[in-house]
């Protein structure tokens, strides 16, 4: 079962394509749970529960409520009678995780559509999941930011750094970046090995940072010392525009 969170249109707020406007699809679900970011939502029962700043899209146990089952493609086309775009419109697949459907006929046929349909697909990965690209072609067609998990995500390296699963993503995708959220704290020495040893699976494949945070408070902590580190490191910063423009506020 395929289960769909949200959608929105509004413009890419990170990574190589921010600005872009973008129809978004946040799919339900996820092979992580990154407590270690620290973010609390409140769930429909008052309990607080931790993770990311996409928590209610990641704990199926205290946010399916408002999880749509999607058991047709129909209803994931229809999303596109929604709104009105400009001829050429991105499509930007996130989560949770939207690669735990990776192999569901019906995410297939969706993903299927929308190359027909000259959109470009954006995945926002944590690359943790594996790709048939060979059964799949379609994935190749696809563009994947590859958000690896770093140690501040509080899971174990083995969870969250899968070197072949990159390295296949990067070299078979249309194109591929990686994406790493960074906080003030973990700018040291032990960050740079981290992201060598783990940029070193695909070693051409573009670098951006973002400032850690779901909140715009948080993100503005954390940006100016980001910046210094990516001049240092000869990285690429990328704001969170969606998060400094609209703060907390979901599905924009
Ligand atoms: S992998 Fe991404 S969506 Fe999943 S828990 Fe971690 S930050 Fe959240």
């Amino acid at each position: 079962m395929i289960y769909l969170v949200e959608h929105f249109y509004s413009i890419q707020g990170e990574g190589r394509y921010v600005g872009t406007p973008s129809l978004f699809f946040r799919f339900g679900g996820c092979n992580l749970k990154c407590e270690g970011f620290g973010c609390v939502e409140e769930a429909q029962n008052g309990a607080k529960v931790i993770g990311c700043d996409t928590v209610y899209a990641v704990n199926k146990e205290h946010f399916a409520h408002s999880w749509i089952e999607i058991t047709q493609v129909e209803q994931l086309l229809k999303v596109f009678e929604l709104y009105e775009f400009p001829e050429e419109l991105d499509v930007v697949l996130t989560g949770g995780e939207p690669l735990i459907y990776a192999k569901d006929p019906l995410f297939i046929t969706f993903l299927e559509t929308l190359t027909k349909n000259n959109h470009r697909i954006t995945f926002e990965t944590n690359a943790t999941i594996d790709v048939d690209f060979e059964k799949y072609p379609v994935y190749k067609e696809c563009v994947f930011a590859l958000s690896v998990k770093l140690e501040n995500s509080g899971e174990s390296v083995s969870k969250r750094v899968k070197g072949d699963i990159i390295n296949s993503l990067a070299s078979n995708a249309k194109d591929a970046f990686f994406k790493f959220s960074i906080d003030e704290d973990s700018i040291t020495a032990a960050l740079d090995e981290e992201i060598e040893q783990i940029i070193i699976h695909s070693p051409k494949t573009a670098v951006y940072c973002m400032p850690l945070g779901g909140n715009k408070a948080d993100v503005e902590k954390n940006t100016l010392p980001l910046i210094e580190y990516c001049k240092n490191k000869g990285y690429n910063f990328s704001d969170r525009l969606h998060i400094r423009i609209w703060d907390e506020n979901k599905g924009v």
